[in-house]
């Protein structure tokens, strides 16, 4: 018996566990695993024990969300109040978009260029197709500044956005084109 699994608390037997320095055990378990099940190496070290298959479902857990899974999050983000949020916001939002440009079709990117078909995917009705969901936001992003305070509201933020981003500059500037007053 190599000790007691941090996970499960049951014994480890034979080859089934692996041990974890302080570090690494406080990253999986969430906090310092109890001291009681503790063992110190030769060194000094604390080390804690953990079945394998433990260990791997609590690194599952720990795990950093997927690109998917931050690009979900990203588009169902309800717009900030602030005005450096909603900088980052569009920032973000028009970096997805540039990425996922090269992969379009011809024919997603005259949609993606047609900004009265983006208007009409945002008044609803129709289902945003996965490859436009980035550009449809930015542009519903427009619109939410627009209204808030027109123009010159529109500008204030992008510059924002476009600070420590100087590549989302055009692109949103283009993007935005007849909302209100705004000429891209
Ligand atoms: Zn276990």
């Amino acid at each position: 018996m190599v000790g007691t699994c941090v996970f499960c608390r049951r014994p480890i037997t034979g080859e089934r566990g692996a041990g974890m320095n302080v570090r690494s055990a406080r990253r999986l378990f969430g906090s310092t695993p109890p001291a009681a099940l503790a063992v110190t190496d030769d060194a000094g070290n604390e080390r804690w024990f953990g079945h394998r298959g433990c260990i791997g479902e609590a690194g599952d857990r720990v795990r950093p969300p997927s690109r998917a899974q931050r690009r979900e999050a990203l588009l169902s983000r309800p717009f900030p109040d602030s005005r450096a949020g909603l900088a980052t916001l569009l920032a973000k939002l028009e970096l997805l978009d540039q990425a996922g440009y090269a992969a379009l079709t011809e024919a997603q990117r005259n949609r993606f260029h047609d900004l009265s078909y983006v208007d009409e995917l945002i008044a609803g009705g129709v289902e945003v197709e996965p490859a436009l969901r980035t550009r449809v936001r930015i542009r519903q992003l427009g619109h939410h500044l627009n209204e808030l305070g027109g123009k010159p509201l529109m500008r204030e933020v992008l510059h924002l956005a476009a600070a420590p981003h100087p590549q989302v500059l055009r692109a949103v500037e283009m993007c935005w084109d007849e909302i209100g007053d705004w000429r891209g």
